[in-house]
């Protein structure tokens, strides 16, 4: 569904239209209760809900993050929030209303999911001025608290990435550190910058049963390594509520790619856990997602998080033969999984 948001930013997809219905799992023997986790207690093994117990013999947590806009005063009463699925249709309609002016982006906090998703946003949103012919009177700044664009990715992917945002006039501002927002203007650690139209990446936080039943520290997300196991026996944590450390200073992005593969290997070792077989799988590391970068062109970014002697991260040029591969990649997933 995240990755709809920016496709209905772009005024490609309604969101009515991109919904699935999670009970067709059923399909493949799984139920599917619609009903929130209140707490989890890892000591008898149960997960509760406001109608049920539910006793396990292995939990997955895969809880995704919560967007925790509180924690910079004044965002949600100034800005538009690119994740925020409630103000993704205002950000459409905004874009098209604005005529003039300054529209800037900030993300806010770190770690935030799919780091390029920002970026995407930004380009979709500058190839929409110039459809309504509003572009040459708009000015777009990008503010981000990294001093290159994509941390992860590295100082070559993160100088191309530059160097597109550039040529659609799309300004980065790095080491900018936001602490507050006030009306027209955000506020950084060190200066301050006004705007008309805000949009912003929120800061993220373990969802609270996370966090409340000790798997994740306060203020962090359920530690775990490649094997996805946490501290607790037959309690496994995969997806954006996880954190994988691949070096002392990289973690593996929040990507739906990445989760995937991270259930994957999951649940190749419940089986063999079950099966009573010997060996541990582990998650490999490997992905890749599209960039992209407006008039239905992407970009693709390949990714090794465990190459040797240090991650690799490589982007291929936008092209519209990528812009379908990623229509193909959301097929393919909803058919696969759904
Ligand atoms: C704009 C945008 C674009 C993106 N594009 C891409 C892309 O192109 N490629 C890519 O790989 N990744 C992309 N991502 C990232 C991707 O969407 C996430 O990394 C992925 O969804 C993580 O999966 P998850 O299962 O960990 O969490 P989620 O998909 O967030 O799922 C977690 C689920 O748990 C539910 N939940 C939470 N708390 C409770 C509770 N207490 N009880 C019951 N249920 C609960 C939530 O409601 C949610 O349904 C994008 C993200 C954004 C925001």
């Amino acid at each position: 569904m995240d990755l709809v948001k920016l496709w209905i930013i772009a005024g490609f997809r309604e969101f009515e239209t991109s919904k699935r219905q999670l009970e067709t799992i059923t399909k493949k023997g799984i139920e599917f209760i619609n009903e929130e986790a209140v707490k989890i207690d890892l000591e008898n093994k149960i997960v509760r809900t406001n109608y049920r117990r539910l006793h396990y013999d292995y939990l997955i947590i895969a809880l995704g993050v919560e967007l925790a806009p509180e924690q910079i005063p004044g965002l949600k009463e100034n800005s538009l929030v690119l994740y925020d699925l409630n103000d993704v249709p205002k950000i459409r309609d905004a874009i098209r209303h604005i005529k003039a002016g300054k529209i800037s982006m900030a993300i806010t906090g770190l770690p935030y999911k799919c780091p390029p998703a920002p970026y995407e946003a930004a380009l979709l949103i500058r190839s929409v001025l110039e459809e309504t012919g509003t572009s040459n009177s708009i000015q777009m700044d990008f503010y981000s608290p990294t001093p290159i664009t994509l941390p992860a990715g590295g100082p070559k992917v993160s100088e191309e990435i530059l160097q597109i945002l550039k040529s659609k006039n799309i300004e980065f501002h790095g080491n900018h550190k936001t602490i507050s927002v006030e009306q027209n203007k955000l506020k950084f650690e060190s200066g301050e910058a006004d705007f008309d139209l805000l949009i912003t990446v929120p800061p993220h936080k373990a969802p609270f049963v996370a966090v409340d039943c000790g798997l994740a520290q306060p203020g962090k997300f359920i530690e775990v390594n490649r094997d996805c196991k946490t501290k607790f026996e037959n309690v496994y944590a995969i997806g954006d509520v996880n954190q994988i450390m691949v070096t002392d200073k990289i973690a593996v992005p929040k990507a739906g790619i990445f989760a995937e593969s991270e259930g994957i290997t999951v649940a190749r070792n419940i089986i063999s856990k079950i099966k009573k077989e010997q060996g541990v799988a582990t998650f490999d590391g490997k992905g890749g997602c599209f960039l992209e970068t407006g008039k239905k062109t992407a970009g693709y970014i390949r990714v090794d998080m465990y190459a040797t002697p240090s991650p690799v991260t490589e982007l291929d040029a936008p092209s519209s033969d990528y812009f379908s591969e990623k229509e193909k990649f959301e097929k393919e997933r909803l058919e696969k999984w759904l």
